[in-house]
């Protein structure tokens, strides 16, 4: 190191304290970086790299970014999941003495930025900690935007963590570094996590955060778990953080758990294919208006509720807007313009609201009187309780309003902030400032009539202050002696006078105490919101819940959903449910609604057959999503819905992503059923999709046929199980609670239509080569297929292949009298892999009249074993075949 400048001696000392970030080094209006950093920047954010003598042997690699625009690279070293360590100047350049002294003043990580340019508004910004004490796990979870905190714990087990984990879907997790290790093993992520190992923090300044009585709350691994996240966010943050105050410490078993896979196979917040918000529950449901509402309806789905007392109070919440369509408008429309309280709540914590901010706050304060009239005069019991004593925040508002003028700049330091009246002493400089500003104007009349020069002017600028400008061709009208030159310019000469210079100093030194003095007000009147906060929060929380009622009650109303009865009983019982998200994306084509009765002393299981396409998954899944929307408190899309409380719901349903983790089908599938097996009680809810496919036949079979009996012999919990092994039908026989289904299919001619009705019994085939022909497969291939199924079924007779010309579906629900519509033919696709083109419905089998080519390749094809096939082995296998063609 010897030889460094000791500028870069001071670098290479506070880089030590954020080894893992990227550290932005203030050099006057520049954050500049170097070394390895700057190297990694100028990839990352595209930005010249260049290099810095710094007394070394070789020039320092080096890159910057200007101090005004920083935010920006921030956000985008952030969103990649960096680090980035601010570094100021912390004293007067002119001051110091030697190298300027500087220090480390926040290091924004993934899970604390604050900018509003890097959080999404309608999604919370978490980061978490996880920690082990004893047998027992700790998960504590915040979002240092808004200031919420939550903590649970529970014994020990990695996918209860998961689950937990993936509730809060945090961009920054913390914590106990084996416990990290291993959760980074399961890589169940596909996004950006970012992973930092810390110690708890001294308890003496986590009393400071939270005070004596919120950290009496909790004990023993969720104690840990807050401490661990608090000392993260004290190291990061180096500031109080006074909108994190209080901690909200619940049980796991308070909600319903929904593990990963299922939260994604339900499509609870986004969708599986291109994980948008859009074919999601979340985006069906969400009418919110402010970004609060948006934010807690997605904490409401994630968490459905456990308790009948609890769901029945947002029911009746609901309802009375549901009812109510001018209580609802008046509400939507009073929401429509609050801004997001919550975080500029945070910003004013944090210090960094500015004067825009602070108006935001109070038109938004403003609209609570009027809310709150709303729900007293509702006649909902639940809508007066939730403003039951509502601080209006009144007085901050009349503040704000006081001290600020309506339309603030945007920067603080610059004045301009400060509304005349509130000081007298700013009111004094004002004028001054003003008078002077006339005195010039009058100066510039004068001068032009002494000189005659018509367009002589008084300027301004930063560097010569004020001067009277004389263009070039005027030059020789000017007097001699009183006028010194300043700055020659192309076409024009600049000077002051005596007098100029005299009045400048005053207007200039008025301008700059103004300036001053209006920082420091608006400081006093930040510092003195920021003694309000937790009024503030309150008064946020109330409008959000407010928001996701009416925003329940907008869907459901528009929609004609119905209110559920929530049961703390076994049966559930659903008239003509609907899956509500396939509705709302069918555009105009009607949905065929289905009922669903389990019940204990009945059938609690149904076995579903029925041809691929049909709709069985669709089905499924409604039932879940009705459960999921009646315990977060929704109306559901039935007639009528009797919802008992499920605990838990399982979903094994055929996920793309299998693919990603490189597992096998199958092998997934093995492993969603063993969580099943172990965590299932009777109160939860199963669903599997397509039971035991992905290995051979036979095996398949029986390994779906014992999963079945399982859960019929030892959980009891109610179970809807889709196959496409119609031959598991015989169940029905040997379990009294287990029922055949299947989606009707009607075939008439050569048409098949698929009613989209599940009726009792099992379907006959599985209509497996007939989807073949749907999706387009050549006949040659479809009418081998058939042939081979003869020989299979061994002499049990079979269908000749039905030729489609029209994909057809009833519109409306009594079976028997459904009205075909013709949906686009698919067209038998003519161009076949084999040489000779077959054609359709010849009796004599393509396959017989193939050339060698062809009969190689079919041959490759008989002997492919489709069981033990990946998707994107199939997908590889028919890649190579085409390269033959
Ligand atoms: P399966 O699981 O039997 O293969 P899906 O449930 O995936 O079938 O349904 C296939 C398609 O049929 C769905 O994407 C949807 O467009 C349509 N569909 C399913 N159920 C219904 C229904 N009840 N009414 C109308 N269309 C439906």
């Amino acid at each position: 190191m010897a030889g460094y400048t000791p500028m870069i001696l001071q670098y290479l000392a506070i880089k030590e304290e954020a080894k893992d970030a990227f550290l932005f080094f203030r050099l006057g209006d520049f954050y500049e970086m170097f070394f390895d950093d700057a190297i990694a920047a100028s990839r990352e954010l595209e930005i010249t790299l260049t290099g810095r003598e710094g007394g070394g042997e070789k020039k320092i690699p080096m890159c910057g970014v200007p101090y005004h625009s920083a935010e920006n690279y921030i956000s985008r070293l952030v969103d990649k999941g960096y680090k980035v360590a601010i570094c100021e100047q912390v004293e007067d350049p002119a001051a110091a003495k030697g190298v300027v002294r500087r220090e480390i003043v926040r290091i924004i990580t993934p899970g604390t930025v604050m900018e509003t340019k890097a959080l999404d508004g309608n999604s919370n910004n978490f980061i978490a900690a996880i920690v082990r004490v004893g047998g027992i796990l700790g998960l504590s979870a915040c979002d240092l935007s808004t200031g919420e905190f939550y903590v649970t714990s529970f014994p020990e087990h990695l996918e209860a963590l998961i689950d937990e984990i993936n509730v809060y879907q945090p961009s920054e997790l913390v914590g106990d570094d084996e416990l990290l290790a291993r959760i980074q093993a399961a890589a169940v992520w596909n996004r950006q996590l970012l992973l930092t190992a810390r110690q708890p923090m001294a308890t003496d300044k986590l009393l400071e955060q939270f005070g004596e009585a919120e950290i009496a709350k909790v004990k023993g691994a969720r104690l840990q778990a807050v401490s661990v996240l608090t000392g993260y966010l004290e190291e990061t943050q180096k500031r109080s953080l006074g909108h994190v105050r209080a901690i909200t410490s619940y049980e796991p078993n308070q909600f319903m758990i929904l593990d990963h896979y299922t939260r994604r196979n339900l499509e609870l917040t986004e969708t599986v294919r291109d994980r948008s918000k859009k074919g999601s529950l979340l985006w069906l449901l969400d009418r919110t208006q402010t970004s609060m509402g948006a934010r807690l309806l997605r904490r409401w789905i994630d968490k459905p509720l456990l308790s009948s007392t609890a769901v029945e109070a947002r029911l009746d919440a609901v309802e009375t807007l549901y009812l109510n369509l001018i209580l609802r408008d008046d509400i939507r429309s009073e929401l429509q313009p609050i801004y997001d309280l919550e975080r500029l709540v945070g910003r004013v914590a944090f210090g960094s609201a500015n004067g825009r901010d602070l108006n935001a706050l109070r038109s938004s304060l403003r609209r609570i009187p009027q809310l709150t009239e709303l729900c007293e005069h509702s006649g909902s019991d639940v809508l007066k309780a939730l403003v039951d004593g509502t601080d209006n925040c009144s007085d901050l508002a009349d503040l704000i309003e006081t001290v600020l003028v309506d339309e603030p700049p945007v920067t603080i330091k610059e004045g301009g902030l400060i509304r005349a009246g509130y000081d007298a002493y700013l009111d004094q400089l004002r004028e001054a400032s003003t008078n002077g500003k006339k005195w010039l104007a009058e100066l510039e009349r004068q001068e032009r009539e002494a000189t005659g020069i018509k367009n002589l002017k008084i300027g301004y600028n930063r560097i010569f202050g004020y001067y009277l400008e004389v263009s070039k061709g005027n030059l020789s009208s000017l007097p001699e002696g009183r006028y010194e030159r300043k700055q020659t310019l192309a076409n024009a000469e600049r000077f002051v006078t005596p007098e100029l210079k005299e009045k400048e100093k005053l207007i200039l030194e008025a301008e700059d105490k103004m300036v001053d003095l209006e920082y420091e007000r608006f400081i006093e009147l930040r510092d003195h919101l920021s003694l309000h906060l937790h009024r503030l929060q309150k008064a946020a929380a109330i409008i959000a819940e407010l928001d996701v009622y009416q925003s329940l009650a907008t869907v459901s109303a528009e929609r004609r959903f119905s209110r559920p009865k929530v049961t703390e009983g076994y049966n559930l019982h659903i008239e003509d449910g609907k899956h509500p998200v396939v509705e709302a994306m069918m555009d105009g084509i009607p949905f065929i609604s289905n009922g669903t009765a389990l019940h204990k002393d009945e059938q609690w299981m149904l076995l579903i057959t029925g041809p691929n396409m049909a709709g069985k998954s669709t089905y499924m899944r409604q039932v879940a999503l009705i459960c999921i929307m009646a315990q977060i408190g929704c109306f559901v899309p039935a007639k009528s819905a009797e919802i008992p409380l499920i605990d838990r719901i399982f979903t094994r349903i055929g996920a793309a992503d299998d693919l990603i983790g490189g597992q096998s089908t199958f092998m997934v599938e093995m492993k969603d059923i063993q969580i099943m097996t172990d965590k299932a009680t009777a109160n939860s809810l199963v669903i599997i999709d397509e039971l035991g496919r992905g290995t051979s036949t036979g095996e398949g079979m029986a390994i779906a046929q014992a999963v079945i009996e399982y859960v019929h012999h030892h959980i009891g919990c109610k179970a809807l199980v889709s196959t496409h092994f119609h031959e598991l039908a015989h169940l029905e026989e040997s379990l009294p609670s287990l029922a055949n289904a299947r989606m009707a299919v009607e075939e008439s001619g050569d048409n098949v239509t698929f009613l989209r009705k599940l009726i009792a019994g099992a379907a006959s085939t599985s209509y497996g080569i007939y989807c073949a022909q749907l999706a387009g497969l050549p006949e040659s291939i479809i009418g081998r297929a058939y042939e081979l199924l003869d020989e299979t079924l061994d002499g049990e007779t079979t269908k000749p292949a039905p030729k489609i010309d029209t994909f057809a579906y009833a519109q409306t629900a009594p079976a028997a009298e459904f009205v075909k519509e013709a949906v686009q033919p698919k067209g038998i696709v003519q161009l076949s892999i084999f040489d000779e083109p077959a054609a359709a419905n010849e009796a004599e089998p393509a396959r017989k009249k193939a050339s060698p080519k062809a009969e190689q390749l079919a041959e490759q094809l008989r002997k492919l074993d489709l069981f033990n096939l990946t998707p994107m082995q199939a997908m590889q296998w028919l890649n190579d075949m085409k390269s033959k063609l």
